[in-house]
C-alpha cells in the first residue's frame, strides 16, 4: 500500500509535461518529426485516463504493485505510408494511441516518433503486462478502418516493468527500449522484467554481437591489485575483463561471461584476455614490479583440451607470470580432467587460486588434491565479516584450513578498514577490496604502484594501513 506522493519525480509526471517528447527513443529524426508535425497535436486522453489521473492525485489512494512502460511501433509504416500518403501516416500512430486508450484502463502515453507510440500503465503482477500486450496484439490482428478502407497495422509491442516504488526510470525505458529491439528480430511481443534483476542486456543479442566485439577492440582489462598485509606490499593484481560496447555503455562481465560460456566463446575471450594481460604484465615488470597477474577461468574450459593446450602455449611463449583463478564448483563437474589439466598449468609455471572459496559446493577431498597454493575467500563472507556473527567464524576457520594445507588466504570484498583489521588479526595473507583499490586500467595501475613503492619507501604508510601497530601480526 503506497501512497500516490511517493511516485513523485516518476517518469509519469514526465509524461505529463512533454507528452510528446521523444523520451528516450525519440533520435534527431524523430525531433524533427515531433517538432515539424506534432507538437500542438497532443494526444487526448481517454475519459478512463482522466479518471485513472484523477485518483492517483488523490493521497490517500493505494497504487498497484507493478509499473509497465511500453512501446508499440508500426512496423509496416513504409508500407502503409505509400498506400495512405504522408500525411495520413502520420497520423497513424495517434489511432494506435486511442485504440490502446479503449483497451487498457488508465493507460497514459504519447507519440514517439513516426509509427511509435510510448505508453504507460499499472498492475498487480507482472503477468497483467503479458495479459495486456497479447491482448493488444490481438486487438491489432484485425485490420483497422482508415476513411473506410480496411488496412492491416503490423504492430509489435514490448514493454518494461518494475515494481513500485520504481527508482530506474532510465533502466525501464532503456529496457523497454531493448526489448523493442529484440522484438523487431524475433517479430513477438518482447518483455521485460526490472525487478527479477534480470540483467539488462539479452543474452541472446549479446552472444551474437560477442565475437565481432572482440576483433573491434570493445574489450579492455582492468586490474585490481591484491596487497600483502604483513608485507604491505602488492602481491599481484587480478584482472577483469570489461567490454565497452559502442551502444550501451560500459558492460560488466557478470552480464555478458554467462553469455560467452553459453555460446562457447569464452575460450577465445580468454585467450585474448591472456594475450592482452601476457602483454601487460610485461609493462608491469619493465616498470620493476615483477608480480603475477591472475586471470579468471571459467570452469568448462577446465576440461577444453584445445584451450589447455593454447593456453599453455601462450604462458611458455610469453614468458609473463600469470595466475589462474579458478572455482572449486569447476572442479567438481569433471574433477578428472580438472585435475589434470591444474596439474598441466601448474607444470608450465601458472599459479593457481581458488576463487570464490565458500560460495559454492566446497569439496575438501578435492581441495587437497588442487595444485593451488592461493585460496580466496568469497566476498560474501568478508563484506559481513564485522556485521555478522557467523561469518567471523567461517574465515577464521578457512584461514587455518589453507593454512594446514601450505596455501595462502586471500581475502577479496574488503571494503572496510574495520575488516581490515580483523582479518590481519586473524592471519589473513592478502587483501584485496575497494578499501584498497578498484579495479583499474593499465596506465592507473602502473601509477599506484609506483606511489605505493614511494609511500613505502618515504615511510609514509599507504592510507590503508593506517591503523594501530598493535594489530599487525609479526613478521
Ligand atoms: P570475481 O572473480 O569474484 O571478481 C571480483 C568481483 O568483485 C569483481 O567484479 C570486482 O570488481 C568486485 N569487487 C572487487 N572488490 C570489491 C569490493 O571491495 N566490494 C565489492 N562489492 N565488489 C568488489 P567484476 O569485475 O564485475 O567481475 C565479476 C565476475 O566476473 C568475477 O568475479 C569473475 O568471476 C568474472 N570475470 C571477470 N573477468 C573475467 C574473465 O576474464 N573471464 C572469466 N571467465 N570471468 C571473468
Ligand atoms: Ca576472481
Ligand atoms: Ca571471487
Amino acid at each position: 500500500m503506497r501512497a500516490a506522493a511517493a511516485r513523485s519525480g516518476s517518469f509519469a509526471a514526465a509524461f505529463e509535461q512533454e507528452p510528446i517528447a521523444s523520451a528516450g527513443v525519440g533520435d534527431v529524426k524523430d525531433e524533427a518529426f515531433a517538432h515539424s508535425f506534432g507538437r500542438e497535436r497532443l494526444w487526448k486522453r481517454s475519459p478512463a485516463a482522466l479518471a485513472h489521473d484523477a485518483r492517483l492525485a488523490a493521497d490517500d489512494v493505494a497504487l498497484k504493485d507493478w509499473q509497465f512502460l511500453c512501446l508499440g511501433e508500426v512496423a509496416n509504416f513504409a508500407a502503409m505510408r505509400r498506400h495512405v500518403g504522408r500525411a495520413r501516416a502520420d497520423d497513424l500512430a495517434y489511432e494506435v494511441l486511442d485504440r490502446i486508450a479503449a483497451t487498457v484502463p488508465g493507460v497514459r502515453g504519447s507519440v514517439v516518433g513516426r509509427g511509435l507510440v510510448e505508453f504507460l500503465f499499472e498492475g498487480d503482477t507482472i503477468g497483467d503486462l503479458e495479459a495486456t500486450l497479447s491482448r493488444l496484439a490481438s486487438l491489432f490482428a484485425q485490420p483497422v478502418d482508415l476513411d473506410g478502407e480496411h488496412h492491416h497495422l503490423e504492430m509489435l509491442f514490448a514493454g518494461a516493468a518494475a515494481r513500485v516504488p520504481n527508482t530506474e526510470d532510465v533502466r525501464l525505458a532503456e529496457e523497454a527500449e531493448a526489448a523493442l529491439e529484440q522484438a523487431r528480430q524475433d517479430k513477438v511481443s518482447v518483455v521485460r522484467d526490472l525487478s527479477a534483476g534480470t540483467p539488462a542486456f539479452d543474452r541472446l543479442t549479446l552472444m551474437r554481437e560477442l565475437p565481432a566485439a572482440i576483433r573491434a577492440g570493445e574489450m579492455f582489462v582492468q586490474y585490481q591489485p591484491k596487497v600483502h598485509v604483513r608485507r604491505q606490499e602488492v602481491a599481484s593484481v587480478e584482472a577483469l575483463i570489461r567490454w565497452q560496447h559502442p551502444g550501451r555503455g560500459l558492460i560488466l562481465p557478470g552480464d555478458f561471461i554467462p553469455a560467452a560460456e553459453e555460446s562457447r566463446e569464452v575460450a577465445a575471450l580468454t585467450l585474448w584476455t591472456l594475450d592482452r594481460v601476457i602483454a601487460d604484465q610485461r609493462l608491469i615488470a619493465m616498470a620493476g614490479y615483477n608480480i603475477p597477474v591472475f586471470i579468471n577461468i571459467s570452469g568448462q574450459l577446465l576440461a577444453d583440451d584445445a584451450f589447455v593446450a593454447s593456453a599453455c602455449d601462450k604462458v611458455r611463449n610469453g614468458g609473463a607470470k600469470i595466475g589462474f583463478e579458478i572455482t572449486e564448483t569447476s572442479v567438481i563437474r569433471d574433477p578428472q580432467s580438472a585435475i589434470a589439466n591444474l596439474q598441466t598449468f601448474s607444470e608450465v609455471g601458472i599459479t593457481i587460486a581458488i576463487d570464490d572459496y565458500g560460495a559454492g559446493l566446497s569439496s575438501l577431498a578435492y581441495l587437497k588434491q588442487l595444485p593451488a597454493s592461493e585460496l580466496k575467500i568469497d566476498k560474501m563472507f568478508v563484506m559481513q565479516l564485522t556485521s555478522s556473527n557467523r561469518d567471523p567464524l567461517i574465515v577464521r576457520s578457512t584461514i587455518d584450513l589453507a593454512h594446514a594445507l601450505e596455501m595462502e588466504v586471500v581475502a577479496e570484498g574488503v571494503e572496510t578498514q574495520a575488516a581490515l583489521a580483523l582479518l590481519s588479526v586473524m592471519g589473513c595473507d592478502m587483501v584485496q577490496g575497494y578499501l584498497i583499490s578498484r579495479p583499474i586500467v593499465i596506465d592507473a595501475l602502473l601509477t599506484y604502484l609506483h606511489d605505493h613503492r614511494a609511500q613505502k619507501t618515504g615511510g609514509v604508510e599507504h592510507p590503508m594501513f593506517r591503523r594501530p601497530k598493535g594489530l599487525w601480526k609479526a613478521g
